[in-house]
């Protein structure tokens, strides 16, 4: 068995600690609350503090002490795929791709969905929520199935077929809004104080972003504890940055691995807040947004957390970019052709950035690169290509095999 190391909960703003609980904020300024960890242990035993596979490996650097309430569904543990065809397509010495497609439904939700479904549980909570564009409704609903609890899911209406179809299935409360996402956050978030539900949302609950840390502690473990010198993640309301790069920051603080690497701040022009705020030098705007094809990145007001990734990306060398609806749907067919990793849109806009960012010369090149590409293909509907068949006889057949594949 292996313990939490949690100890407290610190106030991002202005440093209060509070003990372990149910807290969604600091009790003196209204502050975000960050998970704190002995360090002293991690610092002693190092990685062979890690036991077991997936996402609970890393349960000593998770808020959830009792094992029996840690749900799973098999998540983590996703392949860490070095990309060298791409990387000579995009013209950088490496690239690592973090397929996290590979979790069990499909996308980096399943992170945060295990930890925080584990979380209702150690708080005794018996339904969860969540508003969301799809693959968190999809992956809150699959986990609190898992763990006995019932969950009421807020779905955007223009989510995918089988998003929709995922959550129909896996929670016999699904409500579709309209709309976008920051339509409705606002009035969920004020019914979040009244208990009748676990917070599944993304802008406040320490304990649920906690999960997606261990996308850090994977790349890193993965790379023999020498991540790359960049990593590019995707930001939304900005959980997965913040959470990796905290894990990076731990590791570092721990004596795990040298250094942090760099972190470039992935988002889509529709939906680009923080990458406008950050490249501008600006405060923080909330944006009236539409539709983009990353639905998972559609959130026009990121709040709190996407101060919090500003103050990251501005402290700590970042970097952002965010790219055009045809620029991502280019970097999932290059990808698929280029490595056979079939991803969604939202999965491949880190990709789409970086392209972006090294065309214009704003990233370096000669630096070793990890992309997190966080959502499965299989999620996303398209129009199939054509449906025309043949059909063959022997000769037919021979004829178009050597057609197709004769040596030139
Ligand atoms: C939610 C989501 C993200 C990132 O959202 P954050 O709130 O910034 O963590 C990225 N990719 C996919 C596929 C998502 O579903
Ligand atoms: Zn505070």
């Amino acid at each position: 068995m292996t313990d939490s190391l949690a100890r407290e909960l610190a106030c991002i703003d202005c440093g209060t600690v509070h003990p372990l609980g149910y807290r969604l904020e600091c009790e003196k300024c209204r502050g975000l609350l960050e998970l704190r960890y002995d360090l002293d242990v991690l610092r002693a035993r190092g990685p062979a503090l890690l036991a077991g596979g997936g996402l609970w490996r890393y349960a000593p650097v998770l808020p959830i002490a009792d094992p029996a309430h840690r749900v799973t569904l098999g998540e983590g543990g996703t392949p860490l795929l070095d990309c060298p065809r791409l990387a000579k397509v995009l013209g950088v010495r490496s690239l690592a791709v973090k397929f996290e497609g590979a979790n069990p439904t499909g996308t980096v939700k399943d992170r945060s969905s295990a930890t925080g479904v584990a979380a209702a549980l150690q708080f005794g909570f018996t339904a969860t929520s969540v508003v969301s564009s799809g693959n968190a409704g999809s992956s809150i609903a699959a986990y609190s199935a898992r763990a006995g609890l019932r969950s009421l899911i807020f779905a955007y209406a223009r989510a995918s077929a089988p998003k929709l179809l995922h959550m129909a299935a896996t929670t016999a409360d699904l409500v579709l809004y309209e709309g976008v996402y920051d339509d409705l956050i606002t009035h969920w978030d004020r019914l979040v104080e009244s208990r009748l539900f676990f917070d599944c949302g993304a802008s406040r609950n320490a304990y649920k972003h906690e999960g997606k840390k261990t996308i850090g502690y994977e790349i890193a473990e993965q790379s023999g504890w020498r991540p790359p010198d960049v990593v590019v993640a995707p930001v939304a309301v900005g959980e997965t940055f913040i959470a990796a790069a905290r894990g990076f920051r731990e590791m570092r603080d721990a004596g795990w691995i040298p250094r942090v690497p760099r972190m470039v701040a992935a988002q889509a022009t529709r939906a680009n807040a923080i990458s406008r705020a950050f490249r501008s030098g600006r405060p923080l705007e909330p944006l009236k947004i539409g539709y983009t094809v990353a639905e998972g990145l559609a959130a026009g007001n990121p709040g709190r957390k996407g101060e919090w990734v500003l103050r990251l990306l501005r402290d700590g060398r970042g970097a952002a970019g965010d790219a055009e609806d045809e620029q991502i749907l280019e970097a999932q067919r290059t990808l698929a052709r280029t490595e056979g990793i079939w991803a969604g849109p939202t999965g491949v806009a880190t990709l789409a950035v970086l392209g972006k960012m090294l065309a214009a010369e704003e990233l370096d090149p000669a630096q070793s690169y990890c992309a997190i590409v966080s959502e499965t293909g299989l999620k996303t509907e398209a129009a199939p290509p054509s449906r025309a068949a043949t059909a063959f006889d022997f000769d037919s057949l021979e004829r178009l095999v050597e057609q197709r594949l004769a040596r030139a």
